[in-house]
């Protein structure tokens, strides 16, 4: 019987050739200009991986939630972030589920080809924060428009998108019998936005992560641009975090591996009283121990997205295998940064840069401390406490 590992040979062998041409110099580069690897999403791109999800009949390939979860893997096992595009693989998942045929045959191919990118959602606002059924952000129906106000925060990738999935209040929550109730999701053109009423602020922050702040004034938008029916947006959004959970894990796992892999290397090689570092084992329990954390994770990604591809319920195992796979890559970090001595913070290893943006994962998409919530309240049964 093959093993998970060895499954999905071809996909991995793919992704890793490509990624191969992108060296640790180049990643490094873009990181230190705090720019965007432009050259990078684009063969990305080019070679379909980012409409891995998309139905053959839209001009993607189809591929299953597995084979999807294992390319992240492999673009952050070889040293690139798949947060500069994977709001590609799970935002277009919104619009397959709930967008209207219309709406699937004018962007779904369009996304598939490059031509349009849909890199954005558009969820968090700063009063609120995980407290999302509160957002204050509007959108009001005028004749065959919608006016959204409002303000929103840590919204990644708005400046190399072309779209951007929106989350606003139709009906005031003081109306509504379920909280859940009266919110919408619209598909807004980024480029026609921010010439009519939406303002982009960028974000500096600790990781290379483009992300922003949104203030809407008055922006209109065509009432086609409603994704599914009015009021619903908020389920429609959860339905598509399972897909977001399986492949950020995928990514914390190939995180994982990246920095076993470098310290691995690097113990064998770094001599300290006349040994390598990794003949001790004060040196070699701590590797040791953060990789069978992420091969755990693994296994537990590997059990999500196969529940998910069979049409299954997945909630838990999804949301388990996103914090269990952000605490091995955590893990993993960790031990790579202090084994590398003082070398670990030099920037030309590239470990202090992973250090950095695998450490996001603890707090985005989802904070840990709101899994463990969901797993104690829905799994375990126990007591509602928000
Ligand atoms: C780099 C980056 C990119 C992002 N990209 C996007 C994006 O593209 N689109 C988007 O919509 N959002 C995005 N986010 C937002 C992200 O999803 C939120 O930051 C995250 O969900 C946490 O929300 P918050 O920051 O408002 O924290 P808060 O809700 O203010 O929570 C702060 C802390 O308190 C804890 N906490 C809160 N309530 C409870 C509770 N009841 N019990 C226990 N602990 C609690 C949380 O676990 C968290 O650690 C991004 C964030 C970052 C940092």
């Amino acid at each position: 019987m093959t093993t998970h590992a060895e499954k999905y040979q071809d996909i991995r062998e793919g992704v890793r050739s490509l990624c191969a041409q992108f060296s640790d110099e180049y990643f490094r580069k873009v990181d230190e200009e705090r720019g965007y690897p432009e050259e990078f999403v684009k063969a990305l791109t080019e070679a379909g991986w980012l409409a891995a999800l998309i139905p053959q009949e839209y001009g993607g390939s189809g591929l299953s939630m597995t084979e999807a979860s294992v390319i992240m893997e492999e673009i952050n096992r070889a040293g690139g972030n798949s947060g500069a595009c994977h709001g590609q693989m799970y935002n277009m998942g919104t619009l397959l589920r709930h967008g209207s045929k219309a709406q699937k045959d004018l962007y779904l191919p369009k996304i598939a080809s490059g031509e349009l990118r849909l890199q954005s959602m558009g969820v968090t606002e700063p009063t609120t924060g995980t407290d999302t059924t509160k957002i204050k952000t509007t959108a009001v129906k005028k004749g065959d428009r919608y006016v959204i106000n409002g303000q929103k925060v840590w919204i990644s990738r708005v400046q190399h998108s072309d779209l951007m999935i929106l989350l606003a209040r139709t009906t005031p929550l003081a109306e509504v019998t379920r909280k859940a109730d009266g919110m919408s999701i619209f598909i807004v053109n980024i480029h026609d936005a921010v010439k009519s009423g939406m303002t982009v602020r960028p974000i500096p922050n600790m990781v290379n992560h483009e992300t922003n702040e949104l203030f809407f004034d008055n922006l209109e938008i065509p009432e086609e641009n409603l994704i599914g029916e009015e009021g619903k947006g908020f389920r429609y959004i959860l339905d598509g975090l399972n897909a977001e959970r399986a492949l950020i894990a995928g990514e914390c796992i190939g995180d994982g591996y990246w920095f076993i892999d470098r310290v691995t290397k690097y113990a064998k090689e770094r001599m300290v009283f006349g040994r390598p570092i990794g003949q001790n084992q004060g040196v070699q329990f701590p590797i040791a121990k953060a990789y069978i954390n992420v091969e755990a994770a693994s296994l537990m990604r590997y059990e999500a997205t196969r529940l998910f591809d069979e049409g299954k319920p997945c909630g838990a195992q999804a949301n388990m295998a996103k914090m269990l796979a952000a605490d091995a890559s955590w893990e993993a970090a960790n031990a790579c940064l202090q084994f590398h001595g003082g070398f670990g913070f030099a920037c030309e290893y590239d470990v202090e840069r992973k250090f950095r943006e695998t450490r996001l994962y603890q707090v985005a998409p989802i904070s840990t401390n709101l899994i463990l919530s969901y797993v104690a309240e829905h799994i375990l049964g126990l007591p509602r406490s928000f």
